[in-house]
């Protein structure tokens, strides 16, 4: 008998027919004489009409009020679940974060999970019953509700399934497992069967929103198996699994691209010490991620700053940005939302140099202009013109050549 946690996200959920329809699934796996724990996301779209309306009533939304309203997406979810389980003869029982402690701190709309007691859980499954929990949220210290920022059911999944030592977590989803990029927006996009933890963390940290970046990274932490699958066939997926259970390597894994991102400058900054911390102390008090950043020095005595933000911290960036530009005497402060950062990540591009290359050549033949770059020991990544995305993917993806089986990186020497 075997313990595992399934986790239908938004799509799978996306209607009444399709809720009785992941109940057919689950009962179908309970019959086999497993013990499921079943976590659910709110319904495709309901989580971002809820946004919308908090943002009918303020700009920047109280973030305890926020998790209030974003809770009850979940809530539904798992009530007409547990509705399906029970009217197709079978029994089950949904529950709220709180009630099955998912603790946290209290980061509002951000929160982190730090316990879990399983107790109750497994007091229900020894009853023989289906356990629905809604997904993305938890309670505070104080008592509060919590949510854990968006995608964030994936990682209610896997930290249910390591604080139960489940024998693994099926995170289902409406693509058929982890492809070599978007299979969304490149057609040759190929399914990946294995992925090494550290592989998925740099792709889901560059955009890859098929799994949560959190939910990978308590994955490895605990060892969790990850299969990763579609809600709407029978068909293996992708694991995600430590890279000493891969046979080889890959040079490159996958090409990914994030919209979420915005590019401020500042200009003609005093180049002296110190003037790094004016300019980033503010922003990171004001708990605003800073990505890239790159500084181009005019003439010794001048220097210019420019950094990448989330797109939604935009505005707040820059309101602080024209202060402290003031204070610093710095020329001007410009900014561009319409930018995009495509990348490409692979483990076998540790010991190969001249991927860099590679891919800035495919981008001067596209006339893609490239204005910003990062590159870490298994990733490049580029910041380019928002409208050149998917041509700057599906380029890539095809001088790579990802749509056939990838070439081993020991084989390429
Ligand atoms: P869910 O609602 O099930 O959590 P998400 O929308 O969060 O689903 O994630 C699934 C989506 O991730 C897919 O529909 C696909 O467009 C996107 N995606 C981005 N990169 C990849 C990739 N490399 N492999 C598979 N899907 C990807
Ligand atoms: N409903 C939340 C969201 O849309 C959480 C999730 O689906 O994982 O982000
Ligand atoms: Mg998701």
């Amino acid at each position: 008998m075997a313990l595992i946690v399934q986790k239908y996200g938004g799509t799978s959920v996306g209607s009444t027919e399709k809720i009785k329809a992941v109940a057919q699934r689950v009962i179908q796996s309970h019959k086999m004489g497993n013990r499921i724990v079943v976590v659910l996301s709110a319904m495709a779209g309901e989580t971002d009409r809820l946004t919308g309306l908090a943002l009918d009533m303020q700009k920047i939304p109280f973030p305890r009020e926020m998790d209030m309203l974003l809770a009850t997406g979940e809530q539904v979810t798992v009530a007409l679940f547990a509705m399906a389980v029970k009217n197709a003869g079978f029994d089950a029982i949904s529950l709220l974060g709180s009630q099955v402690s998912i603790h946290t701190d209290a980061m509002h709309t951000k929160a982190r999970i730090q316990t879990i007691d399983p107790e109750l859980i497994n007091a229900y499954l020894d009853q023989g019953k289906i356990v629905t929990i809604a997904g993305f949220q938890g309670v505070s210290k104080k008592g509060d509700i919590t949510t854990l920022g968006r995608g964030g059911s994936d990682t209610t999944a896997v930290a249910l399934a390591a604080a139960m030592r489940a024998d693994a977590c099926e995170i289902f989803t409406d693509v058929e497992g982890i492809f070599t990029t978007d299979p969304n927006i490149c057609t040759l996009a190929r399914k990946i069967d294995h992925i090494s933890y550290d592989e998925m963390l740099e792709l889901a940290s560059l955009g890859a929103k098929v799994l949560d970046i959190r939910s990978v990274g308590l994955a490895k932490r605990f060892g969790v198996p990850v299969h990763v699958r579609s809600t709407f066939s029978d068909n293996i997926g992708t694991w995600v699994v430590e890279e000493n259970k891969i046979m080889e390597s890959m040079l490159v894994s996958g090409i990914t691209y994030s919209k979420n991102e915005a590019r401020i400058t500042i200009k003609k900054v005093p180049d002296q010490p110190g003037i790094a911390a004016k300019i980033f102390l503010p922003i990171s008090d004001a708990g605003i991620l800073v990505d890239m950043i790159i500084q181009n020095t005019h003439d010794g005595r001048l220097t210019d700053m420019t950094f990448t933000v989330l797109r939604r911290d935009y505005d707040r960036a820059m309101d602080i940005l024209k202060k402290v530009a003031e204070e610093i005497a710095a020329e001007a402060v410009t900014g561009d939302k319409d930018i995009a950062k495509v990348s490409i990540v692979g483990l076998g591009m540790r010991n190969h140099p001249g991927i860099a290359s590679t891919m800035f050549q495919i981008f001067a033949k596209e006339g893609i202009n490239i204005m910003m770059v990062s590159t870490s020991e298994i990733k490049v990544s580029c910041i380019i013109a928002e409208k050149y995305t998917e041509l700057a993917v599906r380029a890539l993806h095809d001088a790579f050549a990802l749509d056939k089986e990838n070439l081993p990186a020991e084989e390429i020497d």
